[in-house]
C-alpha cells in the first residue's frame, strides 16, 4: 500500500505540530521530527530508546534548501549532492543556525540527506522543514524495511506511519564527511564507494570496522536477537549443522551460490547479487529471529559494491553484546 495525498498532509501536519512520522525512504524506514522542534526530537530518542548523545541524520527536500541548515558547503560536498541527491547518501558539515544541538547529540557538525523515495520527498515538501530522521527502530535492533515493521517495534510511540512498501536499497546510507576538502567515509551504505570515487576522481578513506568509534556505530549496532557468527561462505552450511548438533537452533544465511541447504532449524538462500542481498538483509534477520533462531550462521560478501555495506551491518551484528551503552567519540 502507497500512501495517498490526504495521508501525506495529514503527516506534514504531525511534524509541524511536534509528533513523530515514520517515513519509507529508499534506505530504510526513518522516524521524523521537526528538526527545529526540541521536544519532538527528544521524542524520536525515547520512542526508540536512543541515547542522547547519537546524533541524528536531517532529511531535507532538496540540497536547494540547505541554507540554514549547514553554515558552509565544500566543493567536494557539492559536487557530491549536485551529482548523488536524491539518493542514499548523507553528507556531514559543519551545522547551521537552524540545527539545534539536540538533534546532533552535541556535536558542531550536521548530518544531511535528500532521500530518493517519492513518499518521502512529498512529506518534506509539504512539511517545508527538515526532518530529523533515524531509523525507526527501537536502538541497536535491526532497521525496518516494511511499514509493518516499525508498526512491529514501535506501535504507539509513533503518532503516524506512511506505507510506501518495501525498501528498494534496504540499507542505510553511506555518510560522507565532507566538511573539508578531503572527504571520508564514516559508515559505508547504499550508495557505493566506487561511485563516490569515480564522481570525485580521487580515493576515500573507509575506516576500518573493528576501530570505528563515530557516534551510533557501536559494534552491536544493527543486531537481530539472536546471536551472529561468521565464517567463510564455502563453511556456512558445516559450520551450521556443527553448531545445531550442539544444541543451537540454527538459522544459516547460506549464500545461494555455495550448496544446496543445511539441515538446520532455518535456511536463507542469501542471493548472489548484492543488490538483491542489501535488499532483503534486514528482513532475513527478522525472520530468521521469529522463526526462533537462537544463531545465525553467516558469511561476509566480497567488500566491493553494496557488499561493504552488507559486510559492515553483518560484523555489527556479530560484535559484542554487552549491557552497556555506547561510548560514543565528540568532534
Ligand atoms: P541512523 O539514522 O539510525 O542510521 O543513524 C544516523 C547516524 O548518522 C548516526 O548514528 C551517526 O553514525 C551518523 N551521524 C549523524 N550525524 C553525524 C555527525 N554530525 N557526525 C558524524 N556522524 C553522524
Ligand atoms: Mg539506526
Amino acid at each position: 500500500m502507497v500512501s495517498a495525498v490526504g495521508d501525506i498532509e495529514t503527516a506534514a501536519g504531525v511534524l509541524l505540530a511536534g509528533g513523530l512520522v515514520a517515513f519509507p525512504t529508499e534506505t530504510v524506514y526513518g522516524l521524523g521530527a521537526n528538526a527545529e522542534d526540541l521536544a519532538a526530537v527528544a521524542r524520536i530518542y525515547q520512542a526508540k530508546g536512543r541515547p542522547p548523545t547519537h546524533p541524528l541524520i536531517v532529511h531535507l527536500a532538496g540540497a536547494e534548501f540547505l541554507d540554514g541548515w549547514v553554515a558552509h558547503v565544500p566543493e567536494p560536498a557539492r559536487l557530491l549532492a549536485d551529482r548523488f541527491w536524491p539518493g542514499p547518501l548523507t553528507l556531514v558539515l559543519r551545522r547551521g543556525p537552524r540545527v539545534s544541538l539536540a538533534a546532533t547529540g552535541g556535536l558542531e557538525t550536521v548530518a544531511v540527506r535528500v532521500p530518493d523515495h517519492a513518499v518521502a520527498l512529498a512529506l518534506l515538501s509539504a512539511f517545508g522543514g527538515g526532518a530529523a530522521a533515524p531509523s525507526a527502530n527501537r536502538f541497536g535492533s535491526v532497521s525496518p524495511t516494511t511499514a509493518d515493521h516499525v508498526r512491529a517495534e514501535l506501535g504507539d510511540a509513533v503518532d503516524v506511519v506512511l506505507d510506501g512498501g518495501s525498501c528498494a536499497v534496504g540499507v542505510e546510507s553511506t555518510i560522507v564527511d565532507a566538511t573539508g576538502d578531503t572527504p571520508s567515509i564514516l559508515r559505508p551504505g547504499g550508495m557505493t564507494r566506487e561511485d563516490l570515487e569515480a564522481a570525485l576522481a580521487q580515493p576515500l578513506a573507509v575506516p576500518s570496522t573493528s576501530t570505528i568509534r563515530v557516534p551510533g556505530t557501536h559494534p552491536s549496532h544493527y543486531a537481530p536477537r539472536a546471536q551472529v557468527v561468521l565464517v567463510e561462505p564455502e563453511q556456512v552450511a558445516a559450520e551450521a549443522e556443527r553448531t545445531q548438533e550442539q544444541g543451537y537452533r540454527v538459522g544459516a544465511l547460506l549464500p545461494a551460490s555455495s550448496g544446496t541447504g543445511a539441515n538446520v532449524h532455518a535456511v536463507v538462500a542469501v542471493p548472489d547479487s548484492t543488490t538483491d542481498y542489501a535488499r532483503g538483509l534486514y528482513a532475513f534477520l527478522r525472520e530468521l529471529d521469529q522463526r526462533g533462531c537462537d544463531l545465525i550462521v553467516a558469511s561476509l560478501p566480497a567488500a566491493e559494491g553494496l557488499g561493504l555495506a552488507i559486510g559492515n551491518r553483518l560484523r555489527r551484528a556479530a560484535g559484542p553484546r554487552t549491557s552497556d551503552r555506547p561510548v560514543t567519540m565528540r568532534r
